[in-house]
């Protein structure tokens, strides 16, 4: 259906099974006619655009890897190819998709009761709500652990006190995944709490200066009320969000990954059809080096990240391994960027091209999801034994 992408250089296409390259080519076709004319103008405003969200709909990939409850079921290289081909048109889309998606409705999947996946799931994998993941907090990003929003028993439910920050999709979720402390056990517990519920604020965090079109709120819980079976059942330590982290870190890996393929088959276009000095922008050396390195960054990208999946699908991959992905796969896609920033001159600083507002998208994913730094010491414990993520005393 498509001609193959120019930074597709090493084939990758044929790493994939048919199911995995036709989700590629449905993803690809709803994102470049139904969404890619409409989110620049909604990324200068950082306006969510709702009416594309039955667009997105119908590419059929909410729920990602979950298996029933109408959830799509792909494999994890699937689902990985999905989060690329919707960031390669545009990140805050692919965000969008992976908080509703591979965090809130995953957690359901893996933590929640049989009645709570039958009574959520069908209803996500549709979008006909569309859910949020309240984990981060004012006082506790990276060291997350050590959060401080309480939950406490009371007859017949729990009462949540306490703030969150950053959390995606928050100003209008209708069911909001949050992780509070037990103040009986001390430990953290997961809760499905709806919109509109009394004791709840969200407030939208303004002037990002990327994923300018997701919507990021500060969460306020004042004894908000949640009934006994809106407990997670099976989050009762925060390890037990890493069964979640472990799939997410994966998916977040792949954003870069498309955005720099987007990034690069724009440039590729944009140095052949410029002229200056009286020959194409593609036709002097120096500019053949940074297009030559942003190729190879990708190819080197796409098979970390394919070789990431498969860990994953053999049940071998360590934490130290996903959080390895993250960071070095972010690292090399901000070096991809700036220099498809630089390639296009003046033009490179306009969102109207596109790799301006990939550039600025990619700051936000260098930070989510565990920050560079904090990958990197996942790792490091993992290989050197030694956990560095407290100073010495
Ligand atoms: P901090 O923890 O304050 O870190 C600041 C700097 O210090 C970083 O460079 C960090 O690497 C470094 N640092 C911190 N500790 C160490 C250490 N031990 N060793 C070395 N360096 C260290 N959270 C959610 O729960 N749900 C969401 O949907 C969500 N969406 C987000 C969307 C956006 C656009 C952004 C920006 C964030 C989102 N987050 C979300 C929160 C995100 O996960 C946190 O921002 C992230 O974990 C970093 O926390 P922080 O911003 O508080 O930075």
């Amino acid at each position: 259906v498509f001609p193959p992408s120019a930074s597709d250089y090493y084939q990758f296409d044929d790493l994939l099974t048919l199911e995995e390259r036709a989700v590629r080519i449905k993803v690809r076709e709803v994102m470049e006619k139904e969404v890619a004319p409409i989110m620049t103008e909604h990324w200068e405003k950082a306006e969510f655009p709702f009416h594309v969200i039955p667009k997105i709909a119908t590419m059929g990939v909410a729920g990602g890897n979950i298996k029933g409850y109408g959830c799509p079921g792909l494999s994890i290289t699937g689902n990985a190819i999905a989060t690329a081909e919707v960031a390669r048109v545009d990140a805050s889309c692919s965000t969008f998709i992976l908080v509703h998606s591979s965090l809130a409705m995953l957690t359901i999947a893996l933590c929640g009761s049989e009645a709570q996946k039958q009574e959520y799931l069908p209803y996500l994998a549709q979008f006909h709500k569309v859910a949020c993941w309240g984990l981060t907090e004012p006082d506790n990003g990276s060291d997350a652990s050590s959060l401080m929003t309480t939950a406490t028993k009371v007859e017949g439910g729990w009462l949540l006190d306490g703030q969150k920050r950053w959390i995606g999709n928050s100003t209008f979720a209708d069911l909001l995944v949050i992780f509070a402390r037990n103040t009986k056990t001390n430990q953290i517990n997961g809760f499905l709490v709806k919109k509109d519920v009394p004791g709840l604020t969200v407030t939208k965090i303004e002037n990002k200066i990327g994923l300018r079109i997701v919507q990021n709120g500060d969460i306020v819980f004042k004894k908000v009320f949640i009934p006994d079976e809106d407990r997670l059942p099976g989050v009762n330590s925060f390890q037990d969000t890493s069964k979640v982290l472990a799939v997410s870190r994966v998916m977040v890996a792949w954003q870069p990954i498309g955005i720099t393929m987007g990034v690069y088959d724009m440039c590729h276009r944009y140095l052949k059809e410029r002229k200056q000095f009286g020959a194409p922008l593609a036709a002097f050396q120096i500019n053949q080096e940074k297009l030559v390195r942003m190729l190879g960054n990708i190819q080197a990208m796409l098979l970390v990240g394919w070789r990431l999946c498969k860990l994953y699908e053999s049940g071998k991959m360590t934490p130290g391994q996903a959080s390895l992905g993250k960071a070095w796969i972010t690292l090399r896609a901000r070096e991809t960027v700036s220099l498809g920033r630089e390639l296009l001159g003046g033009n490179g600083i306009l969102s109207d091209f596109l790799i301006a507002k990939a550039f600025c998208d990619l700051e936000p994913i260098y930070t989510y999801e565990g920050t560079y730094d904090i990958n990197c010491l996942v790792t490091g414990r993992e290989i050197t034994g030694i956990a560095s993520f407290k100073p010495a005393a």
